[in-house]
């Protein structure tokens, strides 16, 4: 019989849902609103009640369904425990016994970034691949390391963030980790922007940045139009991920690092600086490991989710 999982991604505002196939077929996917109003108490109730509604529409029994992958906001241990969510009011704790005990299927709980990951590996950027590290590009900076097929998550849940590994010693300003000089201090889209400013404040320099409003795209629009400041701007970004991948690449050596995220939407200008700084900071025999842009954008954690609950019935390890 083919078999079926659901892959849920817990968000501040919503929450995305998918139902799959076991050879990835995505049967459908939907949306539901992260409701606040009583402190995300009610979010596995509703997360519950769409799963059953879901599976009654395509007619699929108890059966049919290897259980239910959830993707949260937050750090994961055991597969299983969240830490308090900050951006769900503190929402945590063993969340997979509470869903698989509302929606009588089994549960694997993964950080959404790591569910990215392997989202990305299963039908995205990293398909084919079996040792990928997967970066997310946004606000802040996210990732996720996969060996052998596998998800790094570590002993706290902190296996794969990427964005607080300690790329300059000396960083006046703090990061939202309370720490100084971390990765999204300076390769996130916020980091962008502070990067350009920083560099129109410190001079003169004629720069079309100085006359529109000052975002991501717009540091990268400049760029691709041969802006001198912009294309610093660009490279001081391209060389701080080039600087932090290096060192990823000695703990992991993947065959693929995979960009995501809304900076990624830039495309070749950014994968070919990476790819550069990359090379100079690498151990020579990891210099040709392969960039990639990722596929499935906002869809890839649905598609991670389903794809680690359909591993951890194979395996048996998920929480019943
Ligand atoms: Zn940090």
């Amino acid at each position: 019989m083919k078999r079926y999982a659901f892959g849920v991604d817990v968000g501040g505002t919503s929450v995305k849902l998918g139902l799959l196939a076991e050879d990835g077929t995505l049967l459908e996917k939907w949306e539901i609103p992260t409701r606040r109003d009583r402190g995300a108490a009610m979010l596995l109730p509703d997360i519950a009640e769409s799963l059953s509604a879901a599976a009654a529409r395509h007619g699929l029994g108890r059966e049919a369904l290897c259980g239910v992958g959830l993707g949260v906001p937050g750090a994961v241990t055991a597969g299983r425990h969240v830490a308090p969510c900050v951006n769900l009011d503190g929402w945590g704790g063993d969340v997979g016994a509470a869903l698989a005990a509302r929606c009588g299927l089994p549960v694997s709980v993964v950080n959404d970034a790591n569910a990215a990951a392997l989202g990305e590996m299963w039908r995205g950027g990293g398909a084919g691949e079996r040792n990928l590290v997967f970066l997310t590009l946004g606000t802040g900076v996210g990732g996720g390391v996969i060996v052998d097929g596998r998800l790094l998550e570590g002993v706290h849940g902190c296996g794969g963030e990427l964005g607080h590994i300690k790329v300059r010693v000396r960083e006046p300003e703090p990061c939202g980790c309370g720490k100084h000089g971390c990765l999204e201090q300076y390769a996130s889209a916020t980091g962008l922007v502070r990067t350009a400013r920083k560099l129109l404040e410190a001079s003169a320099r004629p720069s079309a940045l100085r006359d529109a409003p000052l975002d991501a795209r717009a540091v990268f629009d400049c760029a691709r139009a041969g802006d001198a400041l912009a294309l610093e701007a660009v490279e001081l970004l391209a060389d701080s991920l080039g600087q932090a991948l290096a060192a990823v690449s000695c703990v992991c050596d993947p065959e693929v690092f995979v960009l995501g995220g809304g900076v990624s939407a830039a495309g070749a200008i950014l994968l070919d600086a990476v790819a550069a700084a990359f090379r100079r900071y690498a151990f020579p025999p990891a210099e040709g490991t392969r960039f990639a842009l990722a596929k499935l954008g906002n869809e890839a954690g649905v598609y991670g989710c389903a794809k680690l609950a359909l591993d951890a019935a194979e395996r048996g390890t998920c929480a019943d």
